[in-house]
Parts: C-alpha cells; structure tokens; sequence
C-alpha cells in the first residue's frame, strides 16, 4: 500500500508571502496529475498544509519566517487547480495541517498510515529542502520506503533542491523520479 503526501502546495508559498515562485509554479501541472493518479487508483492522499496562528511568538518559524499559512487567511488555500481538485474530491483526500516542517511532527500521520497498512511514502510539493527533506528524513526514521519526484517538488533554492534530491536517493535510499517523456 502506498500513499501519496503533498507538502504545502499553497498559495503562500507559491506566490504569496513567502514564495517559491517561479518553480513552483511551473510543477502546477505535475502536482494535479501526480494527485490525480492517486485518487484514481483508490491510494492514500494527504495534504500536508502548514498551520500557523497571528503573532505567536513562541513558533520558533516566528524568528525565521514572515507571517504564512495563518488560519482561516486566503494564503493557506491549496493554489491553483491543486485546489480545485482538493473541492473536487474531499472525500477521498486527507487535510492534515502541521505546524513544523514535517509532516510527522505532533500529527497523526504516521498513525493514518500504519493502520492502513501503508509502507511506501510519495512526496511532491515545497520546499524540496525544508518541509519534504524534514518530512523523507522522518519517514525514513520510521521505516518507510520513499519516493520523491523531482519534476512535482521545487524550492526558492536553487542549490539547495538538488541537494535535497541527492540526499533523498544517496543518504535515505530514496526512489527519486521524474516523468518521461
Ligand atoms: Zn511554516
């Protein structure tokens, strides 16, 4: 069994207030079709969407960060068509917000996963570098077999996403695939 993770595909960190931009952007297209297929094939899928709350000052990201993905604002949508197809088919699809840059960290995912006899993890979405790097490193803590496609995951840096990449494949024994053509 497997499932599908897509990491804060929002309109924040997209192109809103703290912006991948351009290369997120441009894996729109891939984000929709690599969901698509997974809601098709009856997989598990999880949006994994970063939650935080006006002027807490206790969130260590409150020193990092300027203010994103805060509660019920229209920076924490799904962006795009990647939210049409959440609206589309909410009945198939887990919302799950986090509140670190793992997915794992204070949620219930690994649970969601273990009880549906889940063993393969597929990670797409921002930033390759922080929420999917932090989130593969869990995964592989947790004895998960991981696929990352690096055509559906970017990052505001450049050097740093395919760092990430060959750390996936060569540090956490990932499977790091793109589609061809
Ligand atoms: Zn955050």
């Amino acid at each position: 069994m497997k499932a599908l993770i897509v990491i804060d595909y929002t309109k924040d960190f997209v192109d809103g207030n703290l912006p991948v931009g351009e290369p997120a952007i441009a894996i729109e297209e891939r984000v929709v079709d690599i969901t698509k297929q997974f809601i098709h094939n009856n997989d598990y899928v999880v949006m994994a969407v970063d939650l935080h709350d006006e002027k807490d000052h206790f969130h260590p990201e409150t020193s990092l960060f300027p203010p994103h993905n805060i509660r019920n604002t229209a920076g924490r949508e799904l962006y795009g068509r990647l939210g049409t197809l959440y609206e589309d088919n909410k009945e198939s699809i887990y919302f799950m917000d986090k509140t670190r840059y793992s997915a794992f960290a204070g949620t219930d995912l690994e649970m969601k996963l273990r009880e549906r006899g889940i063993t393969e993890v597929h990670l797409i979405g921002v930033c390759t570098d922080i929420c999917v790097l932090h989130t593969a490193v869990d995964a592989y803590n947790k004895g998960f077999s991981i696929t990352v496609y690096e055509d559906a995951t970017a990052s505001f840096n450049a050097e740093g996403h395919v760092w990430a990449l060959g750390h996936f494949k060569n540090s956490l024994g990932a499977t790091v695939t793109k589609q061809t053509r």
